[in-house]
């Protein structure tokens, strides 16, 4: 077993039980992509098993911090079992859920999500990569389900030195998919969709969106980075007389049409515009139109720490036209999904976007993501997503 000896002091977090190891706090060793190695304090403590991953900066991620453990099949068997195992204490309104959310499952660079019959998995790190024909047969195993389809296609990747790849894993079948959330049905397409195929951890928020829709009774609906159309079908079925959604991707677009039949709307009352969001929000302030309710869901604008000083700008700018197009006692349901940007930033960033739009408003509620996507005590960045519901004075 190979052996990796930290700095002095470097120990702190792993004594902590957080998992990662930053290249900068080792001091000697080195092993092959995904190898488990032995990590070790500066005075030659056992300190964690890891995979080691040599073009990462964060250089290992921890396995266990149990020495007596043996990083073995059957390790990852319990793993996998005790993730989907924690699922089953939550009430998931859905077909498709998350049943491993990487570090917070003890499985570092591991997701997997399950859509009906079949499981999409993305190996996103050097060690979850190694062990992939272990993992994937302890998933099966453990779900009793046949079919899994590897979607490893994630920029993450590129950090850890790893290729893309995309296919079946184990089984074969369709890759256009049928799930039903909230007793709504959306098609997922999970060969070419974004991520695995569908964003799950906004299952909550797209419920809460909807009763917001009927309680203020909100018949202008916009929704801003629309994908799949989401939010669309549940403004529509809270009752928005018309809702428009918009999104730069043409596929996206078309499956949020498809969907919003698919839940028996009116094709109606749903308008999608294929274009930039920044530039259809400065068109619609423009034209002096408004809206009773408003979804802001961007994708990842700060992927870093070190971008998220430029990130808070974008999101400012977005929100603060977001605020000027609400009605009067209108609700805005806002999102970061970036790490480098933490709920107490956002909340500020909101405010600033506020005060620049001469706009006041209760903050009604704070939303994260759904709990299938859990975050841990030891582990904080598993806390990516944040929200906040603003109900304009
Ligand atoms: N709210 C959605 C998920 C949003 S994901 C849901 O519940 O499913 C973010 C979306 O933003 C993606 O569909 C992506 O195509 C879109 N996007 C990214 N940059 C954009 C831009 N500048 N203008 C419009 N859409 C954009």
């Amino acid at each position: 077993m190979k052996v990796i000896r930290l700095h002095p002091g470097r120990e702190r977090s792993l004594l902590r039980r957080h998992p990662w190891i930053f290249d900068s706090a080792v001091a000697k060793g080195g092993a092959d992509p995904g190898e488990t190695v032995r990590i070790e304090s500066s005075d030659g403590r056992f300190l964690a098993w890891a995979a080691f991953s040599p073009a990462s900066g964060i250089r290992a991620r921890a396995w266990s911090f149990d020495e007596a453990e043996r990083i073995e099949p059957a390790f990852f068997r319990g793993r996998c079992a005790r993730a989907i195992a924690a699922r089953t204490r939550l009430d998931i309104p859905s077909d498709a859920l998350r049943l491993v959310h990487g570090e917070s499952d003890g499985l570092p660079g591991l997701v997997v999500d399950r859509y009906g019959d079949t499981l999409v998995a993305q190996f996103l790190a050097a060690g979850a990569e190694r062990w992939k024909k272990v993992l994937a047969d302890a998933l099966l195993q453990e779900t009793g389900l046949a079919k899994l389809y590897e979607r490893s296609d994630a920029n993450a990747r590129k950090l850890e030195g790893l290729g893309e790849t995309a296919g079946w894993l184990r089984g074969d079948g369709p890759t256009e998919l049928g799930i039903s959330e909230h007793g709504w049905r959306f098609g997922v397409d999970i060969a070419h969709g974004h991520k695995t195929g569908f964003y799950l951890d906004q299952r909550d928020s797209r419920r809460k969106f909807a009763q917001w829709v009927g309680r203020t009774g909100a018949r202008r609906v916009l929704n801003c980075f629309c994908y799949t159309g989401g939010f669309s079908v549940a403004a529509l079925a809270g009752g928005a007389a018309s809702v428009t959604s918009v999104d730069s991707s043409a596929p996206a677009l078309e499956r949020a049409r498809a969907n919003v039949a698919l839940a028996g709307f009116d094709a109606a009352r749903a308008e999608f515009v294929d274009a930039d969001v920044n530039d259809s929000l400065r068109r619609f302030v423009a034209e002096g139109a408004s809206f009773d309710a408003i979804v802001l869901d961007p994708p990842k604008l700060a992927p870093s720490a070190a971008a998220a000083e430029r990130a808070a700008r974008a999101y400012k700018d977005l929100n603060r036209l977001a605020l000027k197009l609400l009605a009067e006692g209108g609700v805005l349901f806002t999102y970061s999904c970036s790490g480098g940007i933490g709920a107490d930033l956002f909340h500020k960033i909101v405010a600033s976007a506020g005060a620049d739009a001469g706009v006041d408003g209760y903050i009604a509620e704070r939303l994260g993501a759904a709990p299938d996507h859990p975050m841990t005590l030891a582990f904080p960045e598993g806390e990516y997503l944040k929200g906040l519901i603003v109900v304009r004075k």
